[in-house]
């Protein structure tokens, strides 16, 4: 295999269906990328470009665009700067959980229908879908930052008609950035210049309209917007109302804006002027009644006789073309009028041809100004399609915090409730917290909604770390560095994995990368093995994950179908079993989807396999095997597996009775004598725990 970088070039081909070209190592010279990045960005140092602190970044960004320059084959002028981009700036989401949380597309159809991006995405804009797409794909990790994108969309909210017209505005504006790329690479066409001006005419309005907000975000994006008066009164000037797509046959450029092409236009229909004087001379002095001067573009002009007048065309007709029913001639002023008109033609055409290309080139050297424009159209158009999103699906504004306490009331999986439609969705709350409530175990009957439940909460933290409201009647959200999910089978399978050797590996992932400050969701992890094998693979992990002193303690939500891994709750600190309530009635279940505290009583398998359609006799046949095992086995195998070493892993804990006392606390409200008395609750419930 060919390896490169420490990467295997042939798997990465497979893995991901790429393609995969190397460059050769000149490319990566400090000195050559160095010397490429300052000439292209027109810099002195690369201090200008933030690049300072970075030096694989700057010969990362050297290298792709010696790529560029290469493969393009043009000037790349429209790229104007660099973002260094480094991890810890956003929330960290790998490939398979975006996958699997459904980000951008659903896992198996691979539509945008289905996913998190079809729920948020009102934007108006390409632009602005672009960006939300971009700020779904990197979440924020910072409060400040999160809180300020809300500030924006409250805003918005509290000023919906302004919001709504700004958006009806939005609605003219196209893709700014794409009609630059046109531009620049000099392919942009007449009309794609008229669709460039109609954008730019919506601009002022969407600047007055902005002007009106006062949140800080929404004033940069105000301040930003450059309305681009000038550009728009150059094309006004400049290109016809109805320009045709070609550029060298004229029609483009408007009377008045060059003095030289309206000579040239004049002469044009000068010319056609006298050719009609022409015509009806030459048929007074023929007496052929239906003497005609026609065009083409081969003959160019010439005079048309029908058969039947042949007789009357005198000598100094010159024969340029037979018909079966028609002769076509020329004469010398004919000939010097087609010069006069075809050489006004002609040059007008390259005229216009230039004219038009000296517009486009002076569009193009603004470059920086409409990039700046078209990032504050897409700003506007994320925000106010994440207001109207939110007000139409009913979001409440997270409140974020950085001491990792996640309380939702009444969440709703926002993919699920919007297929559901109607009231159908069931709420359900969620605490979670890096001390009592760190690992929910989750039990329950397949289809009982298990998943459901813990994407819902990933989905909502996400959501909150985009600046997004969330599908819920109140919200905490402390901020996670990271959302690690293992749910379900994987693309991988193809590549000739088997499903358990993914799981394991995908799972080995997340224990190295995440962190106490992550979010990790685990789907039945440890089912494609046998039974003893995989709980005590599923046990482990859990107290790996749940376990600060063991191991990581990072939130942690985890569904299972290995009942005895509800014996945890109470072993390990932090660690709350919870199950999704069903009804059982005589042999038949209802789901009730609602997430209760506890461990589920039973797995109900066989009533859902029932519900699935499996006949009568293998469900009643199953029962059977069932009451047998159950009477031959001991209820509970991992309970006798004796996991003493679990003894140490009760560490003295803060009374729980004292967390609770002070989440409920509300400090800002609290009078200093208050605050002395709650110490001195405190200190005495501690010592009481401590000594009882
Ligand atoms: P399995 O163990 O078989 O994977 P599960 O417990 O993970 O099942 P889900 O796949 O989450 O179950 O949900 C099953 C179905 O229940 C889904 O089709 C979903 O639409 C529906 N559902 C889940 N939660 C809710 C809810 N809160 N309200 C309404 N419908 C729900």
């Amino acid at each position: 295999a060919l390896y490169m970088s420490g990467l295997n070039m042939e798997e990465l081909k497979d893995r991901y269906q790429m393609a995969v070209s190397s460059l050769d190592s000149r490319f990566f010279s400090d000195d050559v990328c160095r010397k490429v990045l300052k000439e292209h960005f027109k810099v002195l140092s690369l201090e200008g470009l933030g690049l300072g602190d970075y030096e694989n970044g700057m010969i990362a960004s050297g290298c792709v665009l010696q790529y560029l320059y290469e493969t393009q084959k043009n000037d790349l002028s429209q790229l104007t700067k660099l973002t260094p981009y480094t991890s810890g700036q956003f929330m960290m989401i790998d490939t398979s959980t975006r996958r699997n949380l459904e980000l951008v597309e659903t896992l198996r159809e691979k539509q945008k229908r289905g996913s998190l991006l079809w729920v948020l995405d009102r934007t108006r804009t390409a632009m602005g879908a672009r960006m939300l797409r971009s700020f779904i794909e990197q979440p924020l990790v910072r409060k400040a930052e999160i809180e300020k994108r809300q500030a924006a969309v409250e805003e918005l909210n509290m000023n919906f008609i302004s919001r709504e017209e700004i958006r009806e505005y939005l609605n003219s504006v196209y893709d700014l950035e794409r009609l630059l790329g046109r531009i620049s690479y000099k392919t942009a066409n007449p009309r794609d210049l008229l669709a460039f001006k109609t954008s730019l005419s919506m601009l002022p309005h969407i600047k007055r309209l902005l002007n009106e907000f006062s949140c800080d975000l929404l004033k940069e994006i105000h301040e930003e917007l450059d309305p681009l008066e000038d550009l728009y009164d150059l094309v006004d000037r400049a290109i016809v109302e109805e320009p045709p797509i070609t550029v060298r046959e004229g029609g483009i450029i408007k009377d008045g804006y060059s003095e030289e092409a309206d000579q040239y236009r004049k002469a044009k229909t000068e010319g056609k002027a006298w050719l009609a004087e022409l015509e009806s001379q030459e048929r007074e002095k023929t007496g052929i009644k239906n003497l005609k001067i026609k065009f083409n573009k081969v003959f160019g002009y010439y005079f048309e006789v029908t058969n039947s007048f042949k007789e009357l065309v005198p000598d100094y007709f010159i024969r340029k073309q037979t018909l079966t029913n028609a002769e076509r001639y020329t004469t010398d002023r004919l000939k010097e009028l087609e010069d006069v008109i075809m050489g006004a033609e002609d040059r007008l055409y390259t005229l216009e041809y230039e004219l038009f290309c000296g517009v486009r080139d002076q569009i193009a050297g603004e470059v920086v100004r409409i990039q700046s424009t078209a990032k504050a159209i897409a700003g506007a158009d994320v925000f106010t399609a994440l207001s109207a999103v939110a007000m139409r699906n009913n979001y409440v504004k997270p409140k974020i915090n950085e001491r990792g306490v996640i309380h939702i009331r009444n969440g709703r999986h926002p993919v699920v409730e919007q297929m559901l439609k109607g009231s159908l969705f069931v709420p359900n709350d969620t605490k979670l917290n890096c001390t009592t409530d760190r690992c929910l175990i989750i039990t329950g009957p397949n289809m009982a909604g298990k998943s459901t439940y813990m994407r819902q909460n990933a989905l909502i933290a996400l959501m909150a770390q985009i600046g997004s409201f969330v599908p819920a009647t109140s919200c905490h959200v402390g901020v996670v560095d990271a959302i690690f999910t293992r749910i379900g089978a994987s693309d991988d399978l193809a590549a000739g994995q088997s499903t358990f050797m993914v799981e394991m590996t995908e799972v080995a992932e997340i224990l190295k990368n995440a962190t106490p400050k992550s979010l990790v969701v685990l789907d039945e992890i440890g089912r494609g093995t046998s039974t003893f094998d995989g709980m005590s693979i599923a046990r482990a992990v859990v107290e790996h994950i749940s376990d600060p002193a063991k191991g990581l303690g990072c939130k942690t939500l985890f569904a299972t179908h290995y009942h005895e891994l509800t014996d945890l709750e109470g072993a390990i600190e932090g660690v709350k079993n919870y199950n999704i309530a069903v009804k059982k009635r005589g042999e038949d279940i209802t789901f009730l989807r609602r997430i209760i505290r506890g461990p589920a009583d039973d797995s109900y398998g066989i009533e859902v396999a029932k519900l699935a359609g499996l006949p009568g006799t293998v469900t009643r046949r199953a029962h059977e095997v069932l009451r047998t095992l159950e009477a031959s086995a001991p209820k509970n195998k991992v309970e006798q597996m004796d996991f003493d070493a679990l003894q140490e892993y009760s560490s003295p804990a803060v009374p729980s009775e004292m967390m609770e006392k002070l989440e409920a606390l509300d400090v800002e409200t609290l009078t200093p004598i208050e605050a002395l008395n709650f110490l001195y609750e405190l200190k005495k419930t501690l010592s009481g725990s401590l000594n009882g």
